[in-house]
């Protein structure tokens, strides 16, 4: 028995895109393929989908090498279209029906695992906090984000895409722009430009109280990035916290780097402790 085509289950599911739910679709396999292919060698790897909805990059992701594919659709029309799929793959498509907001790695295959998403970008940054939180847990992430998104991600101190994401993601992970996506390839097209970013997680990554320190300190840094540190860091220490780690006081949250902001962590933990 053959896959029918996407559209005709597109079409035989009833799955209209919804907006809320922030659905555009890949229907071009080349395209689908081409993005599965930045996990690079997926041989015996397990990877995980976000909002695989009518199933164009999964069936890719199964075109691969990989030994398992966990899916989270929180769409519950998806759900029947995924059963289907799942019957030509019974042993490597795992249909995980889900929020990704509230997911459990539990109940996803082993790690070290993969993340290959086109995310849903309403959700799309708190899915990727979240999944930096607990960094250990995947080898690599390859995330289609809005293109200023995935720019804020990548982006390098002294820019205005400079923030606190890109902090946070450089941090924990290697991170670029691999991919742009016009937005003519989705059904339907959204109103801005697409890109994949690709993170490699580094092989250290910090603890959960560091990572909750670095978020308090990114969070007061750049709540105020116009202003000195010496006043956007009082809540936490100002001039005190800065002058142990070494930095002018005079200095703005979007010129520190990244190994900057690990110190202010690292000290602002330990005044906490
Ligand atoms: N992967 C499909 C593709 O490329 O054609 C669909 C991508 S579409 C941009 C985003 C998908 O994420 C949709 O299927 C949507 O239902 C799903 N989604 C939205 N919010 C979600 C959430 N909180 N948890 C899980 N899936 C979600």
């Amino acid at each position: 028995m053959n896959l029918p085509s996407l559209r005709d289950t597109i079409h035989a599911h009833g799955l209209d895109a919804k907006k809320s739910l922030g659905q555009h679709f890949l229907l071009d396999p080349s395209i689908c393929a081409r993005i599965a292919s930045l996990g690079g060698d997926l041989t015996g790897r397990s990877v995980v989908e976000i909002g695989p909805g009518p199933g164009g990059l999964t069936r890719a992701l199964l075109d691969s090498p990989a030994s398992r594919v966990d899916v989270v659709e929180i769409d519950s029309r998806a759900w029947p279209l995924l059963e289907e799929l799942a019957s030509f793959y019974p042993e490597r498509l795992h249909i995980v029906q889900q929020d990704a907001l509230k997911l459990d790695a539990a109940s996803l295959g082993p790690a070290p695992r993969q993340i290959i998403a086109n995310l849903p970008y309403n959700v799309a940054t708190p899915l990727l906090v979240g999944w930096l939180r607990q960094a250990d847990q995947w080898e690599r992430m390859a995330l289609m984000f809005q293109l200023e998104v995935a720019e804020r991600i990548c982006a390098e101190p002294d820019s205005s895409a400079y923030g606190r994401l890109a902090v946070l993601a450089q941090w924990c992970a290697s991170c670029s722009v691999v991919l742009r996506i016009p937005p003519g390839a989705f059904s339907p097209p959204p109103k801005v430009n697409s890109a994949i970013a690709l993170l490699i997680p580094h092989k250290q990554q910090p603890s959960p109280d560091l990572f909750r320190a670095m978020e308090q300190v990114t969070a007061a840094a750049f709540g105020q990035r116009r202003k000195m540190l010496r006043s956007s860091l009082k809540p936490i220490g100002g001039e005190a916290l800065l002058e142990k780690a070494g930095i002018l006081a005079t200095r703005r949250a979007e010129t520190l780097t990244i190994e900057e902001f690990n110190r202010l962590a690292e000290l602002h933990l330990a005044n906490k402790k």
